[in-house]
This record gives C-alpha cells, structure tokens and sequence, in this order.
C-alpha cells in the first residue's frame, strides 16, 4: 500500500516500464495550496520517453489487446472499487486536501474518478462485445447475389496514448482518460500537470501497486514533457487537458502534423448559464440559477474548466441577480481546506493567485466590482493561495474582454442581455465553450434558448422546477455524457460513454465474402456458413455452441380462424386484421393480414424446442421488422442461426443472439429479427452449478 509522507517533502518517483524510478536533474518544490509548505519535489529530467512509448507500444499493446472488451471492463471496475474502499480514500482525501481542495472538490476527484471508471466498465460490459473486435453498423450487400458483403470493423490502434493534464482534478482528469484508453485496449502514459503531481502519483501508485493493470499498461512521467511527444506516430494519440496557449503550441508539433498523431483538446472556456426571460425574482428557476452560479463560483475554487464565468441574465434582472448572488456568498469561508470552518479552499499555487487577480484587473475594464476577491491576499503575503469569491456586474457587455479573458478562480460576470436572440448571441461571443445551462420555467423559451446555443456546445443543462433536486449540476461532466466543446473550448470529445473509447479504435471497412466476414468478425454475417449438423442448437450449452448453427422449422399455416382468434384473444382488432372490405381499401395491406405478433408467436412455436435445457430465457428481441405482410393459407417456416455469442464472466450463462427469419410458400421474409438468449454454460464452467 502506499504511504503519504506529509510530514517530509518527497522527490516524486515517475513509474516508467514497470518499475519506480527517481527522477534528474534540477528540481521544483511542489507547496501546499494554504501553508505554502513545500510536501514534494519534482524532478524535471531523468526520463527516458523513447523507452517507455516503446515499452508500451510492446509490452503493452501486447498484454492489452491479449483481452477482451469485457476482461478490460472487470479490470476498470476492480480499480474503481479499489478506489473507493475506505482507506485508500481516506489517504486520497488527506493528501488532495494539500491542493486546496475541500472534501466536496475532493470527492468530485477522488469518486468522480473513480466513479468514471464504474461507470465506464458497466456500459462497456452492456454495449461491447466480449471480445477483441466490435461491429460498427449492420453488414451492406455490395453485389446482387449477397455473395460480396462489406462490414465495418473497430480494433484498438496498436499505439499509445499520451495524456498531459491540466492541474485541477489531478485524479479525475487521469482516470477519465485512462479508462477509455485501456478499455478500447491502448496503453498510457499519464504527464500530470506539475502543481498536483503528487495526488496523481498517490492515486496511480494505489492503482499499479495492486497488480490489478497489465504491464506497460499505465506509465506515470512526474517530469517535464522533455521529447516526449518526438515518438509518437500514426497509431498513438495525444489527450491535451490545459490552456489554450500551450495548445496552440502543441499543435504545431511536427508529429501532429506530419505523422498525424491524434490530438483531442480539452481547453478553458467562457462557460455562460442563461436567466430565461419569463424566470423572474419570484421563480422556484431563479433561485435555482443564483445557488447554481454561488455553487459553480466555490466549487474547487472556481478551478473548474466548466465553472460559470458569465451568467448573463435579462437586463431587468440584473439587480436582483447580483443581489441574490451577493447574499448567498456573504457566508462563504476562504481558506484552509483542513479547518472545519472552511466552505471554500484554495488556489493551487500563488501563482495561480496572481493570474486570477491579474485577470479581474482586466475583467474591471468592462465590468464593476459587485463582492471584491483577493481581501485575504493582504492577510496571507506569500503563502497561502486565496482569494475569496468575486463577482462582477458588466458595463459595457460588448466588450471582448468578457467573452475571452478567463479568470481560472472563483469568479463570474453577470451580463444583462435584452431579447433571447441577444442572450443567444452574448453566450456565441464565448467562440465555443464545454457547457452552457439554461435557467426558466418555460419549455418554449427554453427550447428556443437551449436550440440557438447548441452548436457552440459540448453540452447543455436545461433546468427547471422539476429538475430542481436532482440535476447533476453544471459544472459536472458525467461519464455518460459528453464532454468538450467546440472552438476556444478546443474540439476535443471525452467521455460520452463508449463514444470515448471508440475513439482509440480504428474503424476498417472489410469487403469479401460472407464466410470470410463472418471468420473476421466472429459474428454470423448475412449468406455466411450455417451448420444443422449438430441438431436443434436450443440443446446446446453455450460452449458447444458455434456461430453458424442453425435450425429450419417445419412450416405452419397460417388460417383466417387463426387470426379471428388472435384478434379476439388479444383485443388487437385492428382493421387490418378483422375488416375484409377496409383492408381492401388499404393501400398496404389490400386484404386481410395476419397480426405481425401473432406471426411471432407461430414462429416461437415452430423453433422454440420445449423441453427443460440450456436455453434459460428469451429476454428480448432486437432490429425486428416485418418485411411481408402474412395472408391467412400462408404456409411459413423459421430459420433460425446463431448469430452472436456473449461470454458473461462467471455467471454460468452467456448470452445468444439469433438470427431468426420467417419465410413464407415462396421464399420471402414475412418477418426477421434477432431473438436474444440466456445460454447456460456446461454444468461446472463459467461458474454454472455442477
Ligand atoms: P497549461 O499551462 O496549459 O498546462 C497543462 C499541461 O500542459 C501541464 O501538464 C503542462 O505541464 C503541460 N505543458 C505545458 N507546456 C507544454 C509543452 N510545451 N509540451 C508538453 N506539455 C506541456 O494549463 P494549466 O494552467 O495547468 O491548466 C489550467 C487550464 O486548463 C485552464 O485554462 C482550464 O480552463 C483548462 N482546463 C480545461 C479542462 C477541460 O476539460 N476542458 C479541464 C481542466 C482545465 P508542464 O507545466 O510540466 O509543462
């Protein structure tokens, strides 16, 4: 287990081709956000970055793409657990507390990381595959006779991937990268932003030092970037988390240009949260926006990528609002994190004190000074990175300052906007931003908002009354959702659920023949190889199952009395089915037809094989369309192929997808679906009873 030494300053050791290694060359004291007491150092040289990207793109390509989606997915939620357990939290939070942060901004690092991880490794063991390559779309028929098909496959890109992080959510920002890089099965190599170095090595210790991640899978440089990025190609990709500047630098980096290195940026933006025009002082929404806007000021000390930095308000409004805000942060505590009394902490570094208060100086030529920031700064000469919440009333909201100076500290500017297309046009001059929320009452005015900010946004938050209690909140990216936003906001995608690990995956179009297709993909394509050899494959138990095997029903006809008797079982007495002179008149059915559910139901009893066996359940049917209507004296079978198989680890079943077609006397397809099965496994494995 990994210990904290808050008591002496550690040299920070980097963890590079598996093994701990101490840094070079000069060193930079890491300090306490409040005491300014010095509790690391950093070690600016003494990596090896040709190694290690090596290393990873060896061994740990090697080991990562040796699982599946679904091995990969246990592994992330085994750290997240791990995480989470008491202890190893308990020492995340003590040592997070350093970087100003209070137990809320902790628990957004320390659970919220974690959390991602969980929450990642659920939806990958939902909608990936068990297995080393995933489908992207249905099959397409490239030739008439169905004998050259092409599918489009996603494999993890044999390369790595660089993470450089920006210093506020140390843990967070590494974990939601992390996750989608390991489970789309490429290896990392994390460079944390310097201030909070320390926290990021903590966590990723705890991680590395439990075994549960494969070698070469996670590296940490606590270091500077040095050539790091010298040795990347094609297959790797670089997530930038930080300014805008030093993107703009990135950028021009010859292996992003020349080699085509994939580049995601997450950058600062101007982040607006808009008043709707009928949500008045009197409103359950107006109250809500003011707590949102106090909360999205305070949080981490306004060190959120995501925080309000315009809250831009109809303009008879801006009175109250500032009022409202001015109230609510009266009883806001600045400063240590670690005293009870304390609801807000610090900056990360003096520095970044000085940036902020540099940066409302200039936010002062177009704005007045509502709650002043920086009072503590006079108390606290040097050491401890404070400044209380700050918020500005706009005198001129058409000056560019206000949409482009971002102050990265507890500060919001409350604009006042006249009609909803100058609200529309006020939140536009951010140039791009992650997330804008709309505030109000009124579902119109809200859509009408909510459609006119939409391009400029990763994300929107609409809230209203209803939502009052349970909406997550602004400022919080959600692992199921997306993150980044256009423009200033830099064009980067993270998170979105497996949209965040689709982006580590290359996507191939595969043309050939149905067997081969069907080899590659190991799922059953369209004309592939089909087998009756081993009987009805509903005896089979999921091993000894084969994509392929397949069952022709006997056929059935299906009568006039048959459908009567749906209708009048079911109540289903469309007139399709019960009215010769009006189906008639139907320009699609031209006479009676027999109910598409009624002809599911013949078909479940032509291919189900009744008797107690493997086959646990039917839980669902998927991409099910009737193609043909089915006349009463038609005379239909089933064909039904196992399509897709789904190892469910340890639960002692797996689940089974089958191609199931009905087809009628002359051969077409009344109804095609995929019918969705629990299998068991054979009796002993997989964790199935003896
Ligand atoms: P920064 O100065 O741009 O630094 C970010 C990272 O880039 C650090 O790890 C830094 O490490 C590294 N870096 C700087 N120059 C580099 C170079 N030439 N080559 C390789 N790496 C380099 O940003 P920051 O001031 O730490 O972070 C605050 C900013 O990040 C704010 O503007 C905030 O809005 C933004 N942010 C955005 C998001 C988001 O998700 N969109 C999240 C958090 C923060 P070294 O210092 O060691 O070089």
């Amino acid at each position: 287990m990994y210990h904290f030494a808050m008591t002496s300053a550690p040299a920070l050791t980097s963890y590079l081709l598996d093994n701990w290694t101490t840094g070079e060359g000069p060193t930079e004291p890491l300090r306490d956000a409040s005491t300014g007491e010095v509790i690391a150092t950093l070690a600016v040289d003494g990596v090896d970055y040709g190694a290690a990207v090596a290393h990873a793109r060896t061994v740990g390509v090697d080991e990562l793409t040796a699982l599946t989606f679904h091995d990969r997915a246990t592994v992330l939620r085994n750290i997240g657990k791990l995480l989470l357990s008491d202890e190893v939290k308990g020492d995340l939070y003590a040592l997070s507390s350093a970087t100003g942060a209070t137990k809320g901004d902790s628990w957004i690092d320390v659970d919220g990381g974690a959390g991602a991880l969980m929450a990642l490794a659920s939806k990958a063991r939902k909608e990936l595959p068990n297995a080393k390559v995933a489908i992207d779309g249905p099959p397409e028929m490239l030739s008439r006779d169905g004998s050259f098909i092409g599918v489009h496959i996603m494999t993890p890109r044999r390369g790595i991937e660089v993470q450089i992080n920006a210093f506020n959510f140390p843990i967070w920002g590494m974990l939601e990268k992390f996750g989608s890089a390991f489970l789309a099965g490429v290896p990392t190599i994390v460079k944390p932003a310097p201030q909070t170095a320390y926290l990021a090595h903590a966590a990723a210790a705890v991680i590395v030092d439990s075994g549960l991640v494969p070698p070469g899978s996670l590296q940490l440089a606590c270091a500077a970037p040095g050539d790091l990025l010298d040795h990347l190609d094609g297959q790797d990709s670089v997530a930038f988390t930080g300014s805008a500047a030093t993107a703009v630098h990135l950028r021009r980096h010859p292996v992003l240009t020349e080699r085509s290195v994939h580049f995601n940026a997450e950058l600062d933006s101007l982040n607006a949260a808009i008043l709707a025009p009928s949500a008045g002082p009197d409103t359950a929404e107006f109250d809500l926006f003011v707590a949102e806007v106090a909360k999205e000021v305070t949080t981490k000390a306004g060190q959120k990528c995501t925080a309000i930095r315009r809250a831009i308000v109809p303009e008879a409004l801006v009175g109250p609002v500032t009022e409202a805000l001015e109230a609510k942060l009266a009883d806001v505590v600045t400063g240590d994190p670690r005293s009870p009394e304390v609801t807000m902490g610090a900056l990360v570094s003096t520095e970044q004190r000085d940036a902020v208060l540099a940066a409302i100086e200039t936010l002062k030529g177009a704005a007045d000074v509502v709650i002043s920031g920086g009072d503590l700064v006079a108390d606290n000469p040097g050491a401890g990175a404070f400044v209380t919440p700050t918020v500005l009333r706009a005198s001129d909201t058409g000056a560019a300052v206000l949409h482009e100076v971002e102050a990265f500290g507890p500060v919001t500017t409350v604009m006042g906007y006249g009609d909803q297309a100058d609200a529309v046009q006020l939140v536009a001059r951010g140039s791009g931003s992650l997330v804008a929320s709309v505030f109000g009452g009124d579902a119109d005015e809200n859509a009408a908002l909510t459609l006119g900010i939409a391009a400029h946004h990763g994300r929107v938050l609409v809230v209203d009354a209803s939502v009052g209690k349970t909406s997550t909140g602004h400022g919080s990216p959600l692992p199921q959702l997306l993150h980044g936003g256009p423009g200033r906001a830099g064009g980067g995608r993270e998170l979105g659920g497996i949209r965040s690990v689709r982006q580590h995956l290359q996507t191939t179009a595969i043309q050939g023949s149905p067997a081969a297709l069907t080899r590659i993909t190991g799922e059953q394509m369209p004309g592939g190889p089909t087998s009756q050899d081993k009987g009805h494959p509903f005896r089979l138990h999921y091993d000894e199952l084969a994509v392929g095997d397949s069952y022709t029903s006997d056929t059935r006809t299906v009568t006039l009395a048959d459908i009567e008797a749906f209708a009048e079982s079911t109540g289903d007495t469309f007139y399709a089915h019960t009215d010769e002179e009006a189906a008639k008149r139907s320009p699609i059915f031209g006479g009676i037809v027999a109910h598409g559910y009624l002809v599911l139901s013949f078909a479940a009893g032509l291919f189900v094989s009744p008797e107690e066996g493997p086959v646990l359940a039917n839980y669902g049917i998927d991409r099910l369309r009737f193609a043909t209507p089915t006349r009463p004296g038609d005379e239909i079978h089933v064909i039904l192929t196992c399509k897709r198989k789904t190892r469910m680890a340890g639960r002692g079943y797996g689940e089974v997808a089958w191609d199931t077609q009905v087809i009628n006397q002359d051969g077409e397809v009344a109804a095609a679906y995929d019918v969705l099965t629990m299998v068991a496994d054979l009796p002993g494995v997989n964790g199935a009873p003896e």
